[in-house]
C-alpha cells in the first residue's frame, strides 16, 4: 500500500568528534522515504531550490519513490541544517538552520496522492503538517513527528494537529518538553491524552518506548559498534516503522510492535555512516538477517 510523506529535504553539514561532512543529502523526508522504500511505494512531498542536483531525484526514483510532489523553486535555495554531536554521539547541538524554500512551503498535493491510505508528517512546521492532512481523503493511519522548535514556537498548531493524529513519534527530550513532565513514562501517557491513539518515544541508543491504551513496552536499540553519524536515525526509524505497516497493511498491536522493531533496525544501519551512505549499501536481505538476530537477542 502506498505511503505518503511530507517533510524537509536538506543539505546537512555534520560535525562529529571524529569527522566533518559539508552539504550532504539529508532532511527528514529524504531519510524517511529512503528507509520506507525497502518495504513499500512512497509518495514524497517536499520542496527544494535551484541548487538541488537532478541526480538526487533520479536516485530517489530508482528506489520506487514517486517524486511528482517534489517542488523545485526557480531561483530558490534548498533548506540547510548544520549540527554538531557531543562526544557521547547521542546529544547534538544545532548550529545553523536556514529554512530557505522550506520556510514558505505550502504544497498542493497531486490528485494521485490524496487517497494515500498511510500518511507520515515528518519533522516540519505543524501548520504545514495540518495543510497536508487537510488535503488527504480519509487516510487510514496518520502519524507525525515533531521537534523542540515547533513545540516552543507553534504550540497551538501542534495541539490541533495532535487531536487529529493516530500516532505521534518524538524523542525523549521532546516528549518531556511537550508535556512538562520529567518522568518519561508519565510523559508518554500525557501525550496520549492530547489525542493520538499511540505514541512512540525514541530514546536514541536506548531504543524506543511504545504507549497506547492497550499496552506500553520498550524495545532496546540494536547494539551496533560502528556509530559514525546518528543524523537521520529518528527519520529512518519512522520510515522503517511506517514502511512495515504499509507493507503489512495493518496496524493492530502485534503489527505495530513488529513495525517498531523494523524502525529500530533501520536506524541501526543509518548511524553506521554519514547521510544515506550505509542504507545505500544494504539490501532487504541484510535487514531481515539483522531482524533474526534482534529476535534471538530478545528471546529468553
Ligand atoms: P534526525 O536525526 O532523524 O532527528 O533528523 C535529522 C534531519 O532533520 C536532518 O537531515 C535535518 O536536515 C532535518 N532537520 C533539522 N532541523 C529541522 C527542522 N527545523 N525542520 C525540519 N527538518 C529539520
Amino acid at each position: 500500500m502506498p505511503l505518503l510523506v511530507v517533510g524537509s529535504i536538506a543539505f546537512d553539514s555534520v560535525q562529529t568528534p571524529f569527522a566533518v561532512r559539508e552539504d550532504v543529502l539529508g532532511g527528514a523526508a529524504v531519510y524517511f522515504s529512503y528507509a520506507a522504500s525497502f518495504y513499500t511505494s512512497v509518495r514524497l512531498v517536499g520542496v527544494v531550490g535551484e541548487d538541488w542536483p537532478e541526480a538526487y531525484t533520479d536516485m530517489l526514483q530508482r528506489r520506487g519513490i514517486d517524486t511528482s510532489g517534489l517542488h523545485v523553486v526557480p531561483g530558490g535555495k534548498t533548506f540547510r541544517w548544520r549540527g554538531k554531536y557531543l562526544p557521547n554521539m547521542n546529544d547534538r547541538e544545532t548550529l545553523e538552520v536556514h529554512l530557505n524554500v522550506f520556510g514558505e512551503f505550502s504544497p498542493t498535493l497531486p490528485e494521485s496522492y490524496r487517497r494515500c491510505p498511510y500518511v507520515f508528517l515528518a519533522n516540519g512546521s505543524p501548520v504545514l503538517q495540518l495543510k497536508v492532512l487537510d488535503q488527504m481523503t480519509d487516510p487510514q493511519l496518520a502519524v507525525a513527528d515533531t521537534m523542540d522548535l515547533w513545540i516552543r514556537e507553534e504550540h497551538d498548531a501542534l495541539l490541533e494537529l495532535l487531536r487529529r493524529l493516530d500516532g505521534l513519534v518524538l524523542n525523549d527530550a521532546e516528549a518531556k518538553l511537550l508535556t512538562n513532565e520529567e518522568n518519561l513514562v508519565e510523559s508518554g501517557y500525557k501525550v496520549l491524552e492530547l489525542g493520538p491513539q499511540f505514541v512512540v518515544i525514541k530514546k536514541g541508543e536506548h531504543g524506543a518506548m511504545f504507549f497506547s491504551e492497550e499496552e506500553t513496552y520498550v524495545l532496546p536499540a540494536f547494539p551496533t559498534r560502528r556509530v559514525v553519524d546518528p543524523t537521520g536515525a529518528g527519520d529512518t526509524f519512522a520510515g522503517g516503522m511506517m514502511g512495515a505497516i504499509a507493507e503489512e497493511q495493518a496496524f493492530d498491536p502485534a503489527t505495530l510492535k513488529r513495525a517498531l522493531a523494523h524502525g529500530i533496525l533501520m536506524a541501526s544501519f543509518t548511524v553506521e555512516d554519514f547521510s544515506l551512505d550505509r542504507l545505500r549499501e544494504i539490501e532487504r536481505e541484510q535487514l531481515d538477517e539483522r531482524m533474526q538476530r534482534f529476535q534471538k537477542m530478545l528471546a529468553f
